[in-house]
């Protein structure tokens, strides 16, 4: 039997490629309906406009990823796109006819399914593998089985399940900061790969987001594009005092810029007042604003949004441990580099997981090591810290401006404080942020501002006896 954590897009994209294949698959999830899916909101993105190709969809992710990609991965999920792209549409899921611009793309590129396409994803995914006698049970993975190497089944909160094959898509950790654009997302597949043995990386990079609601609720950049403002309760319109391009800066840029009004004491809004047909082109914002009795001057934070770091993988989802697939945000192959594209992230989950099952035969060859740091990490898995505490500090010293002392001080904290997956994704991210000394795309260091090309490398950690 093959396992399958998760049902998110990646998740549930596998359980489908698989029992279509004619696998014996079960899903087990912590949640059917949590995750980062059911509430992304944007789009996916393919290069399928009469202009565009996956070569300049490459190009543009390559630009984003600030030399940190690996270019056969995104020269693979670039071509991938337009094939999962059609392929959704033969299983009968209906794309909006216009294809959308966001900010790093050079193409109008991001398919739409109204303006919650998560939701209306994941409804599907999941209507078809009911349809297909999928198993989906809700539990919570709490360790993997391994032996000599390989992966044999999983652990979970209501019992054990031997298998021949885990495939974990159990989502990133930005639930794990005390601002974050989705709940639950706690890092529990990558704690528990990395404590079997399998490699991670990339654990600094985490996208921040700069128009998200108190309450966790994602104000698309979009808004900007159409005229929306960013001012602080002393009325001032200051994203340009931060960077020419003002409200149309990128993500991370403006992210910093509203931490910064956070950090001088001022509260920062998202004046709505000039975005036209409100209603009309933001259907899902408008009513959100309509529940709460809203008005156009919407009180927002930057959050903790997505995160790079994952279990290392090849295109495949082979992780370093034989058995055993990641996929999704989980995963770590190199499509994003050291700061996603926006909308790349459901496409790296749809082609993961719909191609899985003409990968799950392979020798297992792994994710290459070649070229990156290998670093071996001592666990001590004594109690965790509480996970309020965890995500206040990740957001003190772990968040959008990142300084040394203070990452010290954090990883201080953390060290020898294993116990639980929080506290262990958050201790592998820290301690990357950390060694990372320079600035680059997601990862921003106040005491070393600038990119330093020493460090144009990945870091790779391990558990300390596991190789
Ligand atoms: P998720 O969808 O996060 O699913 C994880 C699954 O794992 C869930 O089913 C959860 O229940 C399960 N799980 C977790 N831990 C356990 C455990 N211990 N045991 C059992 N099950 C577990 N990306 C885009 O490309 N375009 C967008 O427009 C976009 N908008 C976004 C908007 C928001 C508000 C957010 C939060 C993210 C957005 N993203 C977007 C990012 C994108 O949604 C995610 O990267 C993607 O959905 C991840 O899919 P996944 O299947 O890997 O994981």
């Amino acid at each position: 039997m093959i396992v399958v954590i998760g049902s998110g897009v990646a998740g549930l994209s596998a359980a489908l490629s698989l029992a279509r294949a004619r696998y014996d698959v079960k899903v087990i999830t912590k949640s059917v309906t949590g995750g980062s899916t059911p509430i992304a909101k944007g789009g996916i993105a393919v290069p399928v406009g009469r202009d565009d190709s996956p070569e300049i969809h490459a190009h543009d992710t390559l630009k984003a990823g600030a030399g940190l990609c690996d270019e056969g991965a995104v020269r693979y999920f670039t071509h991938q796109a337009v094939k999962v792209y059609y392929q959704l549409q033969e299983m009968g899921f209906k794309f909006d006819p216009e294809l959308w611009l966001e900010g790093g793309h050079s193409r109008r590129r991001i398919a739409h399914r109204t303006d919650e396409t998560g939701a209306q994803l994941h409804r599907f995914l999941y209507h078809r593998a009911v349809e297909m006698d999928v198993r989906i049970v809700e539990a919570q993975l709490i360790s993997l089985k391994a032996s000599n190497g390989k992966v044999r089944g999983v652990v979970t909160d209501k019992g054990e399940i031997e298998a021949e094959k885990v495939v974990l898509a159990t989502g990133g950790y930005n639930s794990a900061f005390k601002f974050a654009t989705s709940k639950g997302n706690l890092g529990e597949g990558i704690a528990s790969a990395f404590l079997a043995g399998a490699a991670v990386a990339d654990m600094e990079f985490v996208q921040f987001h700069p128009t998200v609601t108190e309450d966790g609720f994602l104000m698309t950049e979009a808004l900007r594009g159409e005229g929306a403002k960013l001012i602080n309760d002393k009325g001032e319109r200051f994203a340009f005092a931060y960077d020419q391009r003002g409200e149309l800066a990128p993500r991370d840029v403006l992210a910093r810029a509203v931490y910064t009004e956070y950090l001088k004491g001022n509260e920062v809004f998202l004046d709505l007042s000039d975005v036209r047909e409100l209603d009309k082109r933001f259907p899902v914002v408008s009513d959100y604003l309509r529940k709460r009795g809203l008005g156009t001057r919407v009180k927002i934070v930057t959050a903790a949004h997505f995160t790079i770091g994952g279990v290392l993988t090849n295109v495949k989802g082979q992780t370093t441990l034989e058995n055993l697939f990641a996929i999704g945000e989980a995963a770590n192959t190199g499509l994003h580099g050291a700061n996603r594209l926006a909308s790349n992230s459901l496409l790296e989950g749809m082609v993961m997981g719909l191609n899985i099952s003409d990968f799950i035969e392979d020798d297992w060859t792994g994710p290459k090591l070649k070229g990156n740091d290998l670093i071996e990490i001592e666990v001590k898995q004594a109690e965790g810290l509480d996970l309020d505490s965890v995500k206040e500090g990740n957001w003190r010293h772990l968040g959008v401006i990142r300084e040394g002392k203070s990452l010290e001080e954090w990883l201080n904290v953390l060290k020898d404080r294993h116990g639980n997956a929080w506290s262990l994704v958050s201790y592998l991210a820290t301690y990357s942020a950390l060694m990372r000394r320079e600035s680059r795309g997601s990862h921003y260091r106040s005491d070393y501002p600038q990119q330093d090309d020493s460090f144009r490398k990945r870091f790779v950690l391990v558990r300390k006896g596991s190789v």
